[in-house]
């Protein structure tokens, strides 16, 4: 028998998966055999920033294990609401570097674009958890603004997509956008910062690698994995299929108490990742995002975590150890 294709009205399978992501931290602590967790689960911190986990990701966590690293990064508790001084609603300067709706220029060269304001998982840690998204995406009104300002400044010669998760986006969408910045003359790259080749590794899909051979640039995409039990087969057939579509694949993580904070977890992640064929690029230093005060490494246990890394890996699986600090030109190395 041949099984019927599937119709064009149907939406692509990877937008189901999206919309069965679990969002009740009831359920999540039910499917992982931890309901005694409960107690400690904040729900003013989840009517904040709902939980929100492809059931792809949640297979991937070891039942019965409270401390397991990818529940950590997505589990809401009640210690998010503790006021911390020093950690604020914007972390890193966002409003003040706002070129146009949408756009963030820090950087010589490079212009970031927030394409969107959704992503199929909800970190914790997320440095742009209280970004105004409402008002500031790049995909109002067809992207006019945003692909002005980028044809507007002809010192501009890479665009970042970035968001939130910029492949939530439709693919006709993201060919929209595309098609508009393949008029600007003075564009040499294409980045694209992603968690949802690892969150939901069904979003590699036929029309996105087409949409991705088919771009008249270069193309980096730098995804986002804090931990070696992030990948698996699936994550690995996703990786493998956007390199024979011609991106080169990079990783940055973020240092996270009780997730990486070890030499042998950030020394797995960078070995698994290039086993995906990935190079680690950054270990980012936690940005003081209001939420996230329990995720902190200190700066001096951080440099000594990375010196032992240095010292025990081949220096390509090395991530630069940085911090972004508002005004600077880049990264600020550590
Ligand atoms: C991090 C960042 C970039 C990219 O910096 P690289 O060091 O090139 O990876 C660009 N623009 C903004 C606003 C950023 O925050
Ligand atoms: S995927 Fe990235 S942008 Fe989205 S919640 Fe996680 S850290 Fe934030």
């Amino acid at each position: 028998m041949i099984p019927a294709a599937p119709s064009p009205l149907q939406p692509p399978r990877w937008q189901q998966l999206w919309r069965e992501a679990v969002r009740d931290p009831r359920e999540l602590l039910r499917l992982l055999g931890l309901p005694d967790l409960a107690a400690r689960v904040g729900a003013e911190a989840a009517a904040q920033f709902p939980l929100r986990v492809p059931r792809g990701f949640v297979a991937r966590m070891r039942p019965g294990d409270p401390a397991d690293p990818l529940l950590r990064q997505v589990l809401p508790l009640d210690e998010e609401l503790r006021p911390m001084p020093g950690f604020v609603a914007d972390a890193v300067g966002d409003a003040a570097a706002r070129a146009a709706p949408g756009v963030i220029r820090k950087y010589r060269g490079r212009a970031l674009l927030i394409a969107t304001g959704s992503c199929a998982v909800h970190c914790r840690y997320c440095f742009r958890r209280h970004f105004p998204y409402a008002e500031e995406t790049a995909a109002a009104d067809h992207w006019r603004a945003a692909v002005d300002c980028i044809a507007g400044d002809a010192s501009i010669d890479e665009v970042i997509l970035s968001g939130g998760d910029p492949w939530s986006l439709a693919t006709s969408k993201l060919a929209e956008l595309t098609a508009a910045l393949a008029r600007i003359p003075h564009l040499r790259r294409l980045r694209v910062h992603t968690r949802l080749p690892v969150v939901l590794p069904e979003r590699v899909d036929d029309a996105l690698l087409d949409w991705l051979a088919a771009l008249p640039w270069p193309v980096t995409v730098v995804l986002h994995a804090n931990h070696a039990n992030e990948f698996d087969a699936p994550v690995d057939a996703a990786l493998a299929r956007l390199r024979a579509a011609g991106a080169v694949l990079l990783n940055q993580a973020v240092l996270l108490r009780g997730v990486n904070d070890s030499v042998e977890a950030l020394a797995a992640l960078s070995e698994r990742a290039f086993a995906a064929g990935v190079l680690p690029y950054y270990l980012h230093q936690l940005d003081r995002v209001q939420g996230a005060a329990h995720f902190e490494v200190p700066d001096a246990r951080a440099r000594e975590l990375h010196a032992a890394l240095a010292a025990r890996l081949s220096g390509y699986l090395v991530p630069k150890l940085v911090r972004e600090v508002p005004g600077d030109p880049g990264k600020r190395p550590l």
